[in-house]
């Protein structure tokens, strides 16, 4: 191979039409496959030893490689009946939009290298920002954002941000600040990143429905307050990742006004409904927040590697961000040409905004809303199917698309029903049918469905249903 081959590889059209031939088909064919393909400790044994070669390797033999040995063995979190985690159920526009994106490389760090792509990543954020309900034009409402990784950028960007909002150089160690114990790990992670220590992470209870309660964040406020610390950001969450549950947002803000706190809402899972016509209303509250996080790459159906941080006042990320500091001025409502890199962590960063906006351009407002209500239908649906079924708990209902539920035979302990909820799942598994996995609520271990993929049907819910409790037949433990 010539080294003027390396940037435009002679073979690359005609190799790339095959392989997005051969994907789509794939696609296509979704629903017979199996969710997970697991590999063996022997093929990962291979897959280490492969190495880098002193020579050149024709084109399609490696994407063959990658197809047959690499992108196959996988959960696939894009099946219509992965119900795991949160699911991953990209669209095809995303796809697409995603695949423009990288083959125009666009450096999307500074304003001046893309203005356009530029102008429509921040008309787009714009846009989210209104959907939260962060409207206004002032010195202190001025909303804005940036497009990031994903939710624990997203949070992490958002924390920073409230850190350098409230505290100053001589107070950072003295801040403190207010999760749940429904609140995703990774806002822990990202304090602990910005130096906020576990001793000053207060972990409040949640009450029988899995919200934040209020009497206990009270209280754990006024204790830190009287102790000389500074209490600097409650995280509401918008939907945890558990159980869909929303943590009481007017009170929240209420009580952050009270107390002169940041209120970050963590939407990564659940910000998304903010778009449902019909579910909007239960996100009221969220406008309130001083910052809120959302990923498109869960709910809105977006490829990964595209989350949002949103801001009410813009110039909290720009004072927390700018590269210039010795120029720091604040941005003014007018001033729209600024750079991504000024907003963020990330100089060099994609253009992560644009594959969003492609499908919002398709999909449009009402299909997109449609869209993300399947999620709700379909999980009230399971939360119905699996009622009618015996022995069944269901610990959470159904609520922006997530489920909680497991098998408790009266006649069994608590530690049974444990070991009877994960063998039933690792059943599951190894069929092939559906992705159903466990989670830790309430010191069980219960079997959760999260539903938001548009592909989904009541026919796969109701086979995954009875699969469940074929399974629970066969291991039920009063009949061993
Ligand atoms: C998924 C999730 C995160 C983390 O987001 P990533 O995109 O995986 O980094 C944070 N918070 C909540 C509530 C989530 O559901």
């Amino acid at each position: 191979m010539n080294t003027e081959e390396v940037i435009l590889y002679p073979q690359t059209e005609q190799v790339m039409n095959a392989f997005i031939h051969q994907f789509w088909e794939e696609k296509q064919e979704l629903t017979q496959k199996r969710v997970y393909e697991e590999i063996t400790d022997t093929q990962i044994e291979q897959l280490k030893r492969k190495g880098i070669p002193q020579e050149s390797r024709p084109l399609e033999e490696v994407m063959g490689e990658m197809t047959e040995e690499i992108f196959k063995y996988r959960y696939n979190a894009n099946h219509p009946r992965y119900l795991g985690f949160v699911p991953g159920p990209a669209s095809s526009l995303s796809w697409l939009g995603d695949v423009m994106t990288s083959a125009y490389n666009l450096h999307a760090g500074s304003w001046m290298s893309c203005p356009a792509a530029s102008c429509i990543e921040q008309s787009l954020l714009a846009w989210f920002c209104r959907q939260a309900g962060f409207t206004g034009d002032s010195k202190e409402i001025n909303p804005g954002g940036i497009f990031v990784s994903g939710g624990s950028m997203a949070n992490m960007t958002a924390l920073i941000a409230a850190r350098n909002k409230v505290l100053s150089d001589d107070t950072q160690h003295l801040g403190t600040a207010y999760v749940s114990e429904q609140t995703h790990s990774s806002v822990a992670k990202d304090l602990r990143i910005i130096g906020v220590t576990d001793k000053r992470i207060r972990k409040i209870h949640t009450d029988a429905h899995f919200r934040m309660d209020m009497r206990k964040l009270q209280s754990a406020i006024r204790e830190d307050i009287a102790a000389g610390l500074i209490p600097f950001v409650v995280i509401a969450s918008a939907g945890t990742t558990n159980t869909g549950s929303i943590d009481p947002m007017e009170e929240i803000s209420a009580l952050c006004r009270k107390y002169g706190i940041w209120m970050h809402v963590d939407g990564a899972y659940g910000a998304s409904i903010l778009l449902s016509k019909k579910y909007r209303h239960l996100l009221k509250g969220v406008e309130q927040a001083d910052s809120l996080s959302w990923d498109a790459h869960k709910w809105l159906f977006q490829t990964y590697g595209c989350g949002m941080t949103l801001v009410k006042n813009r110039n909290d990320l720009f004072n927390s961000f700018s590269a210039n500091p010795e120029y720091l001025h604040d941005l003014a409502a007018e001033d729209e040409h600024f750079n991504a890199w000024d907003m963020g962590v990330e100089l060099t960063r994609p253009a992560r905004g644009l594959r969003l906006w492609l499908t919002l351009q398709v999909l449009g407002q009402n299909a997109l809303s449609d869209a993300i209500e399947h999620g709700i239908q379909i999980a009230e649906y399971a939360e119905k199917e699996l009622q009618k079924t015996a022995d069944i708990e269901i610990l959470s209902p159904a609520q922006l698309a997530i489920l909680t539920f497991r098998f408790a035979p009266s006649y069994v302990s608590e530690k049974e029903k444990d070991e009877l909820n994960q063998k039933i799942s690792k059943k599951m598994l190894e069929n092939g049918y559906a992705g159903i996995f466990t989670t830790q609520l309430a010191g069980k271990k219960v079997l959760r469905i999260c539903a938001i993929h548009l592909d989904t049907s009541e026919d796969d819910i109701q086979n995954t249903v009875s699969l469940l409790n074929q399974f629970y037949q066969e291991l039920c433990p009063g009949k061993m």
